[in-house]
């Protein structure tokens, strides 16, 4: 049975997609030059990658003299605004890359690749090379001409500027890339003066030729061919998830605009094969053909499409976003009506609800008190018990911090002997102290007593910490005790 008829008797969008030996699939044997149109989703791409100015620009944000959010690997701490991460917190890390991959997956069950077509690194820099490119070199039709052209001065003259734009780009990428992870001016200076460490030298040149080859020379086979996300997607999606899709029905059979035949009520569907839904499409892909692991669902296809049917006055949608069950004629399921979705949310809910734990408890300083076990106690000549205790304190603000200590619970009259004047705690580590706790033995009523240390700055009483622990005595003599 051939398609055609495949369709008029299935009446299913599976039954008209055609063999994937017809496909004209994208296998890098020749340049996309994608045209640009406007549209709805080219506008919405455009605010969405324009969040990357953040990456350009937030290094430079200066919070109390110093650089608002940094990764310093060097000391092995994150800093964001006042908030200092240590090795110690890093396990909020792990719940926040989980959380984001937890996104990424409900993001792709509900709408297949949209992080691909709005938010990916490597789509927004591809496509402002392409701007350039278009600026450069003209249009399409021109940039094809000149690809085909002998090397002549204004095809040098075009190449070298194209190149050299894009060469500085990824030369500021990766700068911007390296000062998330030291300070930014501190780098600047490095840099003019070639003065960076070899890992500097080695981060930034891996990152200029990454970014010129990847988005200037490899641009949709990156998404096609080394992507594994692209790979995994299909586990992620289904019949029901929303992507760009053609609507068979309403399009076929396609064939150019023949007005007289259309009027006489003609059998010509609504693609009048323009292709312009293909020459717009920056990964090559012909939506026509059905889904494709090349469409990265940005959506440019459906503005080209929209523009083709306003002026042949049909109804926009011919390409939309929608299910395939949806182009089959079966109902949607609703939202939460997905399983895999629940699961997802879940998940985030759990990893974020961790997250803000975290945040919330994290403090300037943290306290941990160890006993001395050997011996546990001491016996005075005066007949007072002594126990010794390590103070632990780690200091998570970027200044030194002195602390009072203090005891609660315990033994009555105990004195607290090694921290009479406030201790010194050094920022960013964990500085230890050794100090003694004394009490009249008489007072002594249990072999093992509670007792809770706390440390709090005398500069800022917000900065404190507590820790509970014992304080031991006899345990068989209590009685001898005077
Ligand atoms: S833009 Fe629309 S009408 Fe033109 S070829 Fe593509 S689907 Fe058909
Ligand atoms: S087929 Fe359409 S949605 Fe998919 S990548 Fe091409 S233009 Fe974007």
């Amino acid at each position: 049975m051939d398609k055609e008829a495949e369709l008029k008797e299935t009446g299913t969008v599976t039954g008209i997609y055609r063999e994937l030996e017809h496909w004209n699939v994208n296998k890098g044997d020749k340049t996309i030059h994608a045209k640009r149109m406007p549209g709805f989703f080219r506008t919405i791409k455009n605010y969405t990658q324009s969040l990357y100015l953040l990456f350009f620009l937030v290094p430079y944000l200066r919070w109390n003299g110093k650089q608002a959010i940094l990764f310093d690997i060097t000391n092995s701490q994150f800093h964001f605004f006042n908030l200092t991460v240590l090795p110690q917190d890093i396990w909020m890390l792990s719940l926040l890359l989980l959380l984001l991959a937890m996104v990424l997956f409900a993001v792709t069950s509900v709408a297949s690749r949209a992080f691909c077509g709005y938010f990916c690194f490597q789509t927004a820099w591809t496509d402002w090379f392409v701007w350039l490119e278009n600026k450069i070199e003209g249009n399409p039709q021109a940039r094809r001409k000149l690809d085909a052209a002998p090397w002549n001065a204004e095809k040098i003259w075009k190449k070298s500027i194209k190149h050299f734009i894009w060469i500085l780009i990824s030369l500021f990428t990766g700068i911007s890339f390296s000062v998330w992870f030291v300070d930014a001016y501190g780098y600047w200076n490095d840099l003019v003066h070639f003065r960076l460490p070899l890992v500097g030298w080695v981060t930034l040149l891996t990152f200029l030729f990454g970014t010129y080859i990847m988005a200037g020379l490899l641009r949709e086979q990156v998404c096609m061919w080394m992507c594994p996300y692209a790979r995994i997607q299909g586990v992620m999606t289904d019949s029901q998830t929303i992507l760009p899709a053609y609507d068979f029905r309403r399009g076929e059979p396609r064939g150019k605009l023949q007005r007289k035949a259309v009027e006489a009520g003609g059998a010509q569907g609504d693609c009048i094969d323009c292709f312009q839904c293909v020459q717009v499409c920056p990964t090559g892909v012909d939506i026509r053909d059905g889904q494709q692991l090349g469409c990265i669902t940005c959506g440019l296809c459906l503005d080209a499409c929209d523009s083709i049917m306003d002026k042949v006055g049909k109804p926009r949608g011919l390409i939309r976003y929608a299910s395939l069950d949806e182009l089959e004629g079966k109902p949607a399921k609703k939202l939460y009506q997905h399983p895999r979705t629940w699961v997802y949310i879940g998940i985030i809910l759990i990893a974020f609800g961790g997250i803000v734990y975290g945040l919330t408890h994290l403090g300037s300083v943290v306290l941990k008190v160890i006993p001395e076990r050997q011996p546990m106690y001491v016996s005075m000549s005066d007949g007072s018990i002594q126990n010794k205790y390590e103070l632990k304190v780690l200091n998570k603000t970027d200044s030194d911090v002195r602390v009072a200590v203090t005891a609660e619970g315990g033994v009555i009259d105990q004195v607290i002997i090694g921290a009479e004047k406030p201790l010194l705690a050094r920022h960013g580590r964990s500085t230890s102290f050794t100090i003694f706790v004394r009490a009249p033995g008489r007072n002594i009523k249990m072999a093992v007593t509670p007792i809770e240390f706390r440390i709090q700055s005398v500069d800022d009483p917000l900065i404190a910490a507590e820790y509970k622990t014992k304080f031991n005595g006899p345990s068989f003599d209590l009685g001898l005790i005077k």
